[in-house]
């Protein structure tokens, strides 16, 4: 940066290309992308979620891949910030051209390429019409969700990155109902710190309080991205090493999030979740843990809140089959379609070869999703639910039915459910 030679001053970005080349290859991660041109749409074979993280910073206006479901983690991310997605775009992907004027409509699926001048007004105002909706929705008077038989039900926001902090907060909404933590460093090469997390818990804790706000503890492995931990390869990464399996064999990693986070709950609501767990010996393993975590708390002086409750993500039919045995253990649920569908039916959620399979409607799911509605209101703990299944209009009124109490969704959509609850 201090070189005189303008030349050579500007070279430094070829030298930070090539690093970032190299440590993506160290990583096996995907090669890095440069982005120079403001307003771009971004066009690739596949969009991994830590594409959509790195991009973020570039203010990429959409994404087209030709392979992707909609209820991957890429396509979950790009809709929580309002970011046009279109995957399985197969015929049109190969008519692409770099450079190209793109129109991606986000509601039909559709991509246009090299728009003629009509469809590009047409369009435009279509974008600015919906931004002055958005807008307008944020002025609206605040309103309980409550069905006409009385049942009032919280509707949360589903929070995946800290940029998303000021859209929830200018909705109508009652606490955050899942902080996807692992999104959280997703641009981090290592570990994070103790500090590092507190503070960056601290800033939803303190910015939301006193409304509730739940943190899951990092849910890697997968398809989640992760810079820093390095994993064997597995054939079946959906079903190996991921989420609360690696924190209970990462202990000392384990403990440092956990120091993070309950030295958080001291300055707000925060509750604590974990994700991925499938029996009742992870649960107690995760107590013991936390209970080793607060007594050095204690020795260190620092604040931390007793009484933070603490909750499961219901996301295997092996959790839901047990949650009786769960429910006895814990302050929460929350129940997790996107995975309950996929190791339910056995349908990988990023492959669109057999989307038509991952149906949310399935006599399965209903039965699981009842069963665990059923366990939590027996042993007196409430049941949230914060996959995407929670914004399906069509599936409302028989989860409020089943005894879901509170529904966790993308911040945009929390206006739109609880007028609908309120029709109920
Ligand atoms: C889920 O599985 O429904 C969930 C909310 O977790 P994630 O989408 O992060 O796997
Ligand atoms: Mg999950």
């Amino acid at each position: 940066d201090k070189a005189e030679d303008e030349y050579l001053r500007q070279r430094k970005d070829d030298i930070v290309d090539v690093k970032e080349r190299l440590l993506g290859a160290i990583k096996k991660t995907q090669e890095s992308i440069n982005i120079t041109e403001e307003r771009v749409i971004v066009v690739s074979e596949r969009i991994y979620p830590s594409d959509i993280m790195r991009l973020l910073k570039y203010g990429v206006l959409g994404f087209v891949s030709k392979y992707g479901s909609v209820y991957s983690h890429s396509a979950i991310l790009a809709r929580s910030l309002n970011i046009p997605y279109i995957c399985q775009a197969e015929t049109n992907y190969e008519l692409i051209r770099e450079g190209e004027i793109l129109v991606l409509d986000g509601k039909s699926g559709e991509v246009f390429i090299d728009p003629d001048p009509k469809m590009i007004e047409i369009f435009t105002e279509l974008v600015k019409n919906q931004e002055e909706q958005i807008e307008a929705s944020y002025k609206t008077e605040k309103i309980v969700a409550c069905t006409k038989k009385g049942k009032t039900i919280k509707v949360m926001a589903n929070c995946n990155h800290i940029y998303e902090i000021d859209i929830i907060a200018k909705q109508d909404f009652d606490g955050v109902g899942l902080v996807r933590s692992e999104y959280l460093f997703a641009d981090h090469d290592a570990y994070p710190s103790e500090e590092e997390q507190y503070e960056l818990y601290l800033r939803f804790v303190e910015k939301f309080d006193p409304l509730p706000v739940v943190i899951r503890t990092f849910d890697f492995g997968a398809d989640k991205p992760n810079r820093f931990l390095s994993f064997d390869n597995e054939d079946n990464p959906a079903l190996g090493y991921r989420g609360i399996r690696i924190s209970l064999r990462e202990k000392e990693l384990f403990k440092t999030q956990l120091r993070a986070l309950y030295r958080a709950s001291a300055r707000g609501n925060l509750q604590i979740m974990f994700p991925m767990v499938t029996s009742v010996e992870q649960v107690t393993l995760i107590k013991k843990i936390i209970e080793e975590v607060l007594q050095e708390l204690e020795t260190l002086g620092k604040d931390y809140d007793e009484d933070t409750e603490i909750g499961l993500m219901i996301e295997t039919p092996g959790a839901a089959l047990i949650s009786d045995l769960l429910a006895d253990e814990v302050d929460f649920f929350s129940i997790g379609t996107n995975d309950l569908i996929q190791y339910t039916l056995a349908v990988d959620r990023t492959n669109a070869n057999i989307a038509d399979l991952y149906e949310a409607d399935h006599k399965a799911i209903k039965r699981l999703i009842k069963m665990t509605c059923k366990n939590a209101k027996k042993a007196k703990i409430r049941v949230a639910m914060c996959g995407e299944m929670a914004e399906d209009h069509a599936l409302l009124s028989r989860l409020i039915d089943y005894g879901v109490q509170e529904l966790s969704v993308s911040p945009n959509k929390i206006n739109r459910i609880k007028r609908q609850i309120c029709e109920l």
